[in-house]
């Protein structure tokens, strides 16, 4: 049996080592090696949208093992055609790039801008404008368009012509777009930033900034997609139409696959030779992600998500009478973050650990957020089970450390 002396050992130490060692997941339970089990409040970072072990996605991904696991791009697979066919009918987008995680999205969406830009208007269009807490991944490229400059230390230098600029402010938007700038690249709730929505009148004046300039609207929704808010994605609560769109995370529940969809505008610039992946559309990843697809994409499903988070944040607005620990309780549908008092600021993983005793996998959104993103499927049973577990964990946060 693997423990975690032996994870100290031989993992590179970038991450906090785990309190424990999960064995098995089914629905939204989590099961550890000594047999002890947790609600997964989690999702696996807003993976997990169907839960652990789905008996469809299951049941497809072992019918596709059977068959043929990898081709590269150099041949064409069914699974692909049809995931990608599915996401070009339920979006703005009129074809797809298949790669196989939210950073490797971005950078091609990235790409797929800048080139654009440059062969529609020259080698001057180069400018990604990109906001402050922004999260789009760990390569070089998203870190730099990333908005947590920690991120960036001792990784320089960083590639040119990303600007930072704060949310929600349309003075300085307006002045920083300008005919340099080839696209803006935007989460409609900024997730590991602190679970904060952007606001909707500021969403239209991006797309109109956008317009004015002929750059392209980047919407990162690797985190708020595939059903995480309500809708299948985000930018579908607002009246704007993006012209990339990055997706992963809940899009495979855990087989690892991105995605970046665009319209015909961007993707024709796209031409052999551009860009790649090896992995990326292979017929596993693009089966299991066609199966998610059509379980999340349903009323039933988008409304239970809804409902639950409603449920969620009523029931936090309620311990949070009690307890006061909190500013504000954010988000949308099942992506929620309840942003800690001024005077518990920085104490948001002592709420995971304290969770976690009472048999509760939750998040953090940096140090002064607690969040949730479990299961789209999760129960209303299940949710209260969870605010049950949550009131017993509140009760032992000490407020004076
Ligand atoms: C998680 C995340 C990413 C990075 O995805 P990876 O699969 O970890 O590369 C990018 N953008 C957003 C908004 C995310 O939440």
């Amino acid at each position: 049996m693997a423990d975690l002396s032996d994870y100290r050992q031989v993992l590179t130490p970038n991450y906090d080592v785990p309190p424990t060692i999960i064995v098995k997941g089914q629905g939204c339970k989590l099961y550890g090696q000594n047999g002890e089990s947790y609600l997964d409040l989690a999702g696996g970072i807003a993976v997990s949208a169907l839960g652990h072990c789905h008996p469809d996605v299951i049941k497809i991904l072992t019918e596709q093992a059977n068959k043929v696991w990898h081709l590269s791009n150099v041949l064409a697979n069914e699974p692909a055609i049809h995931l990608a066919k599915a996401l070009v009918n339920a979006t703005f987008a009129d074809r797809v790039f298949f790669c196989n995680s939210g950073a490797e999205a971005n950078e091609a969406a990235i790409k797929a801008a800048r080139k654009a830009a440059n062969e529609l208007f020259g080698n001057e269009k180069y400018e990604i404008i990109c906001f402050d807490e922004s999260f789009h991944g760990r390569t070089i490229a998203t870190i730099t368009a990333g908005g947590q400059p920690k991120y960036r230390e001792g990784f320089g230098p960083m590639p040119e012509g990303f600007t930072h600029i704060p949310i929600n402010r349309g003075d300085i938007l307006e002045r920083t777009v300008s005919e340099k700038t080839c696209a803006i690249i935007v989460e409609p709730i900024q997730g590991e930033g602190g679970v904060r929505p952007i606001c909707p009148k500021f969403f239209e004046k991006i797309r109109k900034h956008c317009d004015r300039v002929s750059g392209a609207l980047i919407v990162d929704e690797v985190q708020t997609g595939m059903g995480r808010t309500g809708k299948l994605f985000a930018y579908q609560h607002s009246g704007v139409t993006p012209d990339i769109l990055s997706s992963a995370k809940s899009l495979g529940c855990g087989f690892p696959i991105g995605a970046m969809l665009c319209k015909e505008w961007i993707s024709e610039h796209f031409v052999p030779g551009t860009h790649g992946s090896t992995y990326g559309g292979n017929p596993l990843g693009t089966a299991v992600a066609g199966k998610v697809l059509e379980t999340i994409n349903q009323p039933e499903l988008l409304n239970n998500v809804l409902c639950r988070g409603e449920q969620l944040m009523q029931g936090l607005n309620e311990l949070n009478k009690k307890y006061k620990l909190f500013k504000t309780v954010r988000g949308k549908g099942l992506l929620i973050g309840a942003v800690l008092q001024e005077n518990y600021a920085g104490r948001s993983s002592e709420l995971t650990t304290l969770t976690m005793q009472e048999g509760l996998m939750t998040l953090v959104a940096g140090p002064d957020v607690h969040r949730f993103a479990p299961p789209l499927i999760i129960s209303a049973s299940e949710i209260d089970d969870a605010l049950t577990m949550l009131n017993r964990a509140y009760s032992h946060f000490k407020k004076q450390p």
